[in-house]
C-alpha cells in the first residue's frame, strides 16, 4: 500500500501547469456567450414575443401558451446554433447541488426521420420522475409526481452542449420540493415589504431588489493524492491525518503568490464562468494551505444563487482538466481553517437607492437607520432560525471550532454605527420631536447630516457583520446552497418590515408626524434588539456565556438546531410572508434530519473500514517488526545487559498496542451505536442519536489513528499525509 502512497505523491509533485485555451476575443466579447439573455432573446424572438417575455419577467406574470411556443422556438434555434443537442430542466432539489434530466431535441417527422423539436409545453413545464428526490413525506411514491416549471426570471444557458432551463420543482399539491421556489417567494415578500417602508422616503419606489454577492472558499487537492484517500473520495473530508508540522502558523498563504498550476485552473474557470455569464471578479489564496477564494460582482439574489450553483459544478469539471479535485466541504482538514461562503446581502430600490448605505442627506440617513434597525430586529428575533438555515452535518465541523463564527448568531456593526445607535437610544422623545421634518435625523446634541461608514472597521469573528453598505452573513458553509440562508433572512426581514409598517401606519392615522414616528419606532427596535449586537471577540469563551445570558440561541447539536424551523414564531413568520406552509416546514426538516444521519453514517462506515483494514494491519506489521528486533537484541546481549537498550522499544510497542486496542474497541462500539440508532423510527431522534452516540466514537478513533501515524514507520504508512496533501507546488 505504501507503494501506492509514494507513487501518487511523486506523480502529484511532478505535475506541471496545464495550458489554458485562452479565447482570442476579450472577456467583454465572449461574456455570456452561452446565455439566452436579453440580447439573444431580441435576436432570436419575434418583436412581439420578445416584448411579451420581457413584460412577463418584469411584472412576474405567466406567459400564454402561444407566447411560450414562440419563445421555445427561438430558444431552440439559438441553442442549436450554439451546438446544443439536448435540453434539460435544471432545478435545485433538497439534496446538495442541482438535478437535471436530459432529453434530445428530436421528434419523429412522420416520414421515418426526425426533426429538431422543442415546444412551449416542454419549455414551461415538465414532470420528471422525481419520486426518488427527498421530499420529507410530502409526496409518497404512490401519490404521483412532482413537476418542474420554468423560472423566467433566470435565463437559460448552455452547459456541455445541453440547453439548461432553470426551473422550480414542486409537488402536484403545490408544496415546494426545492430551494428555488421558497427563495422566489422570500424575494417577493421582501420586495413588497421593503417597498412599503421605502415609500415613506420616496414615493416613486415600485420595487425593492434583494442582492447577493457570495464569496466561495474551496480547497484544491491533486487528483492522484485524492484518489489514494478513500475518505476524501467518499465523504469530501479527511477522517484522519495528523497535522503537518507546518500548516498555517506562518500565515504565508493568505494573499501569497498563487502556484502556477492553480493559476491555470483559476484562469480556465474564469473564462468558463464568463462564457456562462457568471461575473466572477476576485480570486486569491485563503488562509490555509491549498485554500482559495473566488467572488463575483453581486447580482439579484435568485440569479446570484443560480450562478453559485452553476459555478460549483463548473469548478469540479474544470478542476479535473487540471488534475485537481476541488473540495467544497466546510472542513476537509482538521487543524487548519475550514471553508465558508460569505453571503454579502443588501436591499436596493428600483430607483437606485441602496437601503443599507448611509445617505447623503439627513432624510437618507433616516432611511438607512430604519432599514438597518429592522434587519437587527429580524436577526435578533430569528437568530435561532438563521443558525438553522446554515446548519448541516458538514458545516458543524466549522462553526464553533476556533477559526470560524461560533454557533451563535450575533451582529457586528462597527464602532460608528454602534455610536449612532447608542445616541439614538439615549435620546428622548422631546429631542426627537425637536428635530423636525427638514432636519431629519440628528441624534443627541451633535447633528449628523452625513454618515460616513468606514469599511475598514472589520471583525472577522462575527457570523453576521455590517460592512458599510451591506451585511455579510459569514456563517454560511462552503458547500451549502445559499438559498437556504437567503430564504430565512429575506423572509424574516420582510416580516419585520411589515410589522414595522403596521405600527407606523397606525400612528400616522393618529396624526403624528412621520419622522418622529420613524425615529421613535427605530429607537424601540434598537433597544429591543440590543442583545444581538456584539462587536467583541466571537471566538472567546466569555462570549458563549454572555450570549446565553442574553438569551441568544446557543444550541450546538445540529439536529436540535433544526428545531428552530418549527418554533411557533418561525411557523407564523413563514406563514405570514407566504414563504413556507407548516406542512412544508415539517417535510423539509424530515429531509434535513435524514440527510444529517446519512452523512454521519457514511463517514462512520468509511472510518471503520479504514481503521480496521488499512491502519490496524500496518500498525500490527510495524509492531511485529519492533518485537522481532527486540527479541534479536535480547538474544544478542542477554536479558540483563539488554534491558536498558530495549526499554524504549518496549514502551513503543506497548503504546502501539494500546492505541490499537482502543481503535478496535471503539470501532465495535461505533458499529453498535449505529445499529441502535438505525432502529429509531423518528428521523429527528435518529439524527440526535447519531450526533450523541456515533460521532464521539469517530473522534476517539481518529485521535488514536493520528497518534499511530506519528509512531509507525513512514515507509509503510498507507494514506497520503497532510504534508503531502496540502502544499501544491
Ligand atoms: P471581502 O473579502 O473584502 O469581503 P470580496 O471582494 O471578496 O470582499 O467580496 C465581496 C462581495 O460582496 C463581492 O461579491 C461583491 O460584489 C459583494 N458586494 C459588494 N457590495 C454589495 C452589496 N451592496 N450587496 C451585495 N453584495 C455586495
Ligand atoms: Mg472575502
Amino acid at each position: 500500500m505504501s507503494q501506492l502512497r509514494f507513487k501518487v505523491v511523486e506523480e502529484a509533485f511532478d505535475r506541471k501547469a496545464v495550458p489554458v485555451d485562452i479565447p482570442a476575443e476579450r472577456p467583454s466579447e465572449y461574456y455570456a456567450k452561452y446565455v439566452f439573455n436579453r440580447a439573444k432573446m431580441y435576436e432570436y424572438l419575434p418583436k412581439s414575443t420578445y416584448d411579451a417575455l420581457i413584460y412577463a419577467i418584469e411584472n412576474k406574470v405567466p406567459l400564454s401558451r402561444e407566447e411560450a411556443d414562440a419563445v421555445a422556438a427561438g430558444m431552440k434555434q439559438w441553442a442549436i446554433d450554439n451546438g446544443a443537442r439536448h435540453y434539460t430542466h435544471w432545478f435545485h432539489p433538497l439534496t446538495d447541488g442541482t438535478a437535471e434530466k436530459h432529453d434530445g431535441f428530436i421528434e419523429h417527422d412522420g416520414k421515418g426521420g426526425v426533426v429538431e423539436e422543442f415546444s412551449g409545453k416542454l419549455l414551461v413545464q415538465q414532470e420528471p420522475d422525481a419520486s426518488s428526490f427527498p421530499n420529507g413525506g410530502i409526496r409518497n411514491t404512490f401519490e404521483a409526481r412532482g413537476y418542474s416549471a420554468w423560472d423566467i426570471s433566470s435565463p437559460a444557458f448552455i452547459l456541455d452542449k445541453t440547453l439548461c432551463i432553470p426551473t422550480i420543482f414542486i409537488s402536484y399539491t403545490g408544496e415546494s420540493l426545492d430551494y428555488k421556489t421558497p427563495l422566489l417567494r422570500a424575494i417577493n415578500a421582501v420586495d413588497k415589504a421593503a417597498t412599503g417602508v421605502a415609500r415613506y422616503f420616496d414615493d416613486k419606489v415600485k420595487h425593492v431588489i434583494s442582492y447577493l454577492g457570495w464569496e466561495q472558499e474551496y480547497f484544491l487537492v491533486d487528483e492522484a493524492l485524492y484518489s489514494a484517500r478513500p475518505d476524501l473520495a467518499m465523504t469530501g473530508r479527511t477522517l484522519m491525518g495528523h497535522e503537518s508540522a507546518k500548516n498555517q502558523q506562518l500565515e504565508d498563504h493568505y494573499f501569497g503568490a498563487i502556484p502556477s498550476r492553480v493559476e491555470a485552473f483559476m484562469l480556465d474557470l474564469e473564462i468558463e464562468s464568463h462564457k456562462l455569464g457568471i461575473p466572477v471578479r476576485t480570486r486569491h489564496n485563503e488562509v490555509a494551505p491549498n485554500q482559495f477564494e473566488l467572488a463575483p460582482i453581486y447580482e439579484e439574489t435568485n440569479l446570484a444563487n443560480d450562478h453559485n450553483l452553476l459555478l460549483m459544478s463548473l469548478m469540479s469539471e474544470v478542476a479535473r482538466r487540471h488534475n485537481f479535485r476541488v473540495l467544497l466541504h466546510e472542513k476537509p482538514f482538521a487543524g487548519i481553517n475550514g471553508s465558508g461562503k460569505h453571503n454579502n446581502w443588501s436591499l436596493g430600490t428600483d430607483t437606485g437607492t441602496m437601503l443599507f448605505a448611509p445617505g447623503k442627506t439627513p432624510q437618507g440617513n433616516l432611511q438607512f437607520i430604519t432599514f438597518v434597525a429592522n434587519v437587527m430586529a429580524a436577526v435578533h428575533k430569528h437568530n435561532g432560525l438563521l443558525k438553522a438555515s446554515i446548519a448541516s452535518a458538514t458545516n458543524a465541523h466549522r462553526l464553533g471550532a476556533n477559526e470560524a463564527p461560533p454557533a451563535i448568531i450575533s451582529i457586528f456593526t462597527g464602532s460608528q454605527l454602534a455610536d449612532i445607535f447608542e445616541r439614538l437610544e439615549k435620546s428622548t422623545d422631546n429631542e426627537l420631536i425637536k428635530f423636525g421634518d427638514k432636519e431629519g435625523i440628528s441624534v443627541g446634541a451633535s447633528q449628523i447630516p452625513e454618515i460616513l461608514i468606514d469599511n475598514t472597521d472589520r471583525n472577522r469573528t462575527s457570523p453576521f457583520a455590517f460592512t458599510g453598505n451591506r451585511f455579510e452573513f459569514r456563517a454560511v458553509g462552503s458547500s451549502a446552497n445559499c438559498a437556504s440562508a437567503m430564504i430565512a433572512l429575506n423572509a424574516a426581514v420582510a416580516d419585520q418590515l411589515n410589522l414595522f409598517k403596521e405600527k407606523v401606519d397606525a400612528r400616522l392615522k393618529n396624526g403624528e408626524q412621520l419622522n418622529h414616528i420613524l425615529l421613535d419606532e427605530v429607537r424601540k427596535l434598537i433597544i429591543k434588539s440590543k442583545p444581538i449586537h456584539f462587536d467583541g471577540n466571537g471566538y472567546s469563551d466569555e462570549w458563549k456565556e454572555e450570549a446565553a445570558r442574553r438569551g441568544l440561541d446557543c444550541q450546538t447539536c445540529v439536529p436540535k438546531i433544526f428545531d428552530s424551523y418549527l418554533l411557533p414564531e418561525s411557523i407564523d413568520m413563514f406563514a405570514r410572508t407566504g414563504v413556507f406552509s407548516e406542512v412544508e416546514l415539517e417535510a423539509r426538516n424530515e429531509v434535513k434530519w435524514e440527510m444529517y444521519t446519512k452523512k454521519v453514517q457514511i463517514e462512520a462506515r468509511v472510518l471503520g473500514d479504514l481503521a480496521i483494514n488499512h491502519i490496524i494491519p500496518v500498525a500490527t506489521r510495524y509492531q511485529s517488526f519492533l518485537v522481532d528486533n527486540l527479541v534479536k537484541l535480547k538474544s544478542l546481549f542477554g536479558a540483563e545487559k539488554s534491558s536498558d537498550i530495549v526499554s524504549q522499544d518496549l514502551s513503543t510497542i506497548e503504546k502501539i498496542a494500546k492505541h490499537m486496542a482502543v481503535i478496535k474497541e471503539s470501532v465495535e462500539e461505533m458499529v453498535e451505536a449505529r445499529r441502535q440508532a438505525n432502529k429509531i423510527k423518528s428521523e429527528r431522534e435518529k439524527a440526535i442519536a447519531y450526533h450523541d452516540n456515533v460521532i464521539p466514537h469517530m473522534e476517539t478513533i481518529r485521535y488514536h489513528i493520528d497518534k499511530l501515524e506519528l509512531m509507525v514507520d513512514n515507509e509503510i504508512w498507507p494514506l497520503p499525509k497532510y504534508r503531502e496533501l496540502l502544499f501544491i507546488r
